[in-house]
């Protein structure tokens, strides 16, 4: 995290992980409903994903309305997949081109829902590990060895871990 003292807000960096499990099993985005004033159509799908996922679990979100804007664009920072920036009517995630073309649909959700979980949750860092060495929750800062293992099998867990928090 840093200062960003010309816009006043406050930034927060996702760096790629070293292991990101299953990428044989990507998640079923057929069904997109919403759309976005200021979001790459692109990250739309997730969008929806996100608030449909929170409703699931008794929030009612709406990304549009907390004025939540989102680009895919060229992060200059090595290593770095996603940021959200906040401050004064600003909550804008940005996610790496480059980072994108190579990432499946599961680890493309990752790193969209985690930028909302700083950008609309406003959820800090989670660093906890299960036992087994995976990562407890999707706000993995991915600056310490646990291993992100987010599939079909552990993603509504982790979904619940992302929600509950709010
Ligand atoms: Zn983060």
């Amino acid at each position: 995290m840093k200062n960003i003292a010309s816009v006043l807000s406050i930034l927060i960096t996702l760096f790629f992980m070293s292991c990101y499990g299953d990428a044989s099993s990507d998640l079923d985005r057929s069904n997109t409903a919403s759309s976005y004033n200021n979001v790459d159509v692109a990250l739309w799908s997730y969008f929806d994903a996100f608030e449909q996922e929170g409703k699931r679990r008794g929030l009612d979100i709406d990304l549009a309305a907390a004025g939540i804007t989102g680009v895919i664009r060229k992060i200059s920072d090595p290593g770095v997949a996603g940021t959200c920036q906040f401050g004064n009517h600003v909550h804008h995630v940005t996610i790496d081109e480059d980072f994108w073309a190579g990432a499946n649909k599961n680890f493309r959700e990752y790193v969209v829902f985690h930028e909302l979980g700083h950008c609309y949750l406003s959820r800090a860092h989670n660093d906890q590990a299960f036992a087994n060495g995976n990562c407890v929750s999707i706000m993995h800062s991915g600056l310490t060895d646990c291993s992100i293992i987010y599939s079909a099998t552990t993603r509504a867990t982790m979904l619940d871990e992302l929600f509950d928090r709010f």
